[in-house]
């Protein structure tokens, strides 16, 4: 069976990882590298050698069953990983002083946690279970009559920085998804973050090495789809083609809409439900000045998010990881931009809406028809990483139920 993929993100390469050696399996890049969102820049710092993250960066050291065992299946053991903070301070831009400095290790005990402290600690003990998927934040917050300042620049803060929209469009926003950000950052103990020493692309390459049947072509942006008698055409920008009887799209939903052929528009079809599905662009520096973190040090977090201008920006300080002063702030809105600067990118990053949810369930129905599937951060779970290598598993058990390297990863 010929399968083709297209898209070399974490998606696109657990699938054809797991496909390697039970059919003809070819992968079509846009871009030079593999990772898709898992960028990763070499530098060398104050002496300091290191591989730091543009974009994907890390996984929660505790909920990440299926990374954990994927990185093990390629030889990425123990000693490329590294649990980190995930401490966070919340600032509003023209406020002096940070509205809540979060638990970060060795943070003196003068400094305090700021005014907002003590509300959002209550509002996040107060929520109980995760809501259902469906639930908009807003329908979870309106009943707490907070005060908006700490509603604003601190809970709907994270989330506005996470996924680049206007704060105002937090309340839309799936509170399942935002609370598994949210939930720790009023915790008396610091939670934790993995990240990969050699850097989140690293997993992309170590895939890649271990493909034996499946071939991958970077440079091959994917054009436009076709429909034939046994399967599908793909075309790239420079008129290759390549047939294939399955079709794996592990690309951004709203690529995956403009590469199907029109003849795919009625309702209920994939093109119906992918236009649900909305992205903002991010864009990030790796810069070495502290331009966007407060002046004094000992308020720095991990995160150090601003909010200004009705959108909230990040600046991740990798101190504690790396031991150097690296940041990697986001961009898109800030009023100047960073002095010392080692490398800059731009990224899409889904909304995830209560409507993207019910969209994700419409699509679920219609996978594996007509040989069409989709693979991505999209398509399940809260969209991270761990999301994305579920769906390729998904995928991957539908396509080659027998594989023999599905039995290396935890049932999603
Ligand atoms: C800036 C940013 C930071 C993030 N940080 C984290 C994090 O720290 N932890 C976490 O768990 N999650 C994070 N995420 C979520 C992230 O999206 C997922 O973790 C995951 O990387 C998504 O993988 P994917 O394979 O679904 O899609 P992508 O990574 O988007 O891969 C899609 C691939 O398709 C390719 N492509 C696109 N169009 C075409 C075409 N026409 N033809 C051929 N190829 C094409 C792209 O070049 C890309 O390589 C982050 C997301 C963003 C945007």
């Amino acid at each position: 069976m010929r399968v083709g993929i297209v898209g070399a993100g974490i998606a696109g390469l657990v699938t054809a990882w797991l496909l390697d050696r039970t059919c003809t399996a070819t992968v079509l890049e846009a871009r030079s590298r593999v990772g898709g969102n898992a960028r990763s820049a070499t530098g060398c710092v104050d002496g300091v050698a290191g591989v730091f993250d543009l974009g994907t960066q890390e996984v929660a050291a505790d909920e990440s069953s299926l990374h954990t065992a994927l990185l093990t299946a390629v030889g990425l053991d123990e000693r490329h990983l590294a649990d980190v903070p995930s401490s966070h301070t919340f600032s509003a831009a023209g406020h002096a002083f940070p509205l809540l400095v979060g638990n970060h290790p060795d943070r003196p005990v003068h400094v305090g946690r700021g005014p907002a402290w003590e509300t959002v600690r209550s509002f996040l003990e107060g929520v109980g279970e995760p809501p259902d998927w469906h639930v908009p934040f807003g329908a979870v917050v309106e009943p707490f009559s907070l005060p908006p300042e700490v509603r604003d620049h601190v809970l709907y803060a994270l989330p506005a920085s996470l996924f680049g929209c206007p704060v105002a469009d937090v309340p839309a926003l799936s509170a399942r998804v935002v609370l598994t950000d949210l939930l720790g950052v009023a915790d008396d103990t610091v939670p934790r973050a993995r990240i990969l020493r050699s850097g989140m692309e690293s997993l992309a390459w170590a895939l890649a090495a271990q493909l034996t049947t499946a071939e991958i072509r970077t440079g091959a942006e994917v054009d436009r789809v076709e429909r034939t008698d046994d399967g599908y055409l793909l075309i790239d920008t420079t008129g290759r083609r390549c047939a294939v009887e399955q079709l794996v799209l592990a690309v951004p939903a709203p690529t995956a809409l403009r590469l199907l052929p029109p003849s795919m528009t009625g309702p209920g079809t994939p093109l119906h439900v992918l236009r649900r599905f909305t992205y903002r662009p991010l864009r990030y520096a790796l810069h070495l000045d502290p331009a966007y973190v407060p002046h004094d040090r000992s308020l720095w977090s991990t995160q150090n998010l601003v909010s200004h201008d009705g959108w909230a920006e990040a600046s991740y300080w990798y101190g504690p990881s790396y031991g150097v002063d690296v940041f990697k702030s986001q961009i898109t809105h800030r009023s100047a931009p960073p002095r010392r600067v080692l490398a800059t990118s731009t990224f899409q990053a889904l909304s995830p809406t209560t409507d993207a949810i019910g969209a994700r369930q419409a699509l679920a129905a219609l996978q594996g028809h007509d040989g069409l599937h989709f693979a991505g951060h999209y398509t399940t779970g809260p969209g991270d990483q761990e999301s994305a290598i579920a769906s390729g598993v998904d995928v991957a058990r539908r396509i080659a139920p027998d594989s023999t390297r599905l039995r290396l990863l935890p049932t999603p």
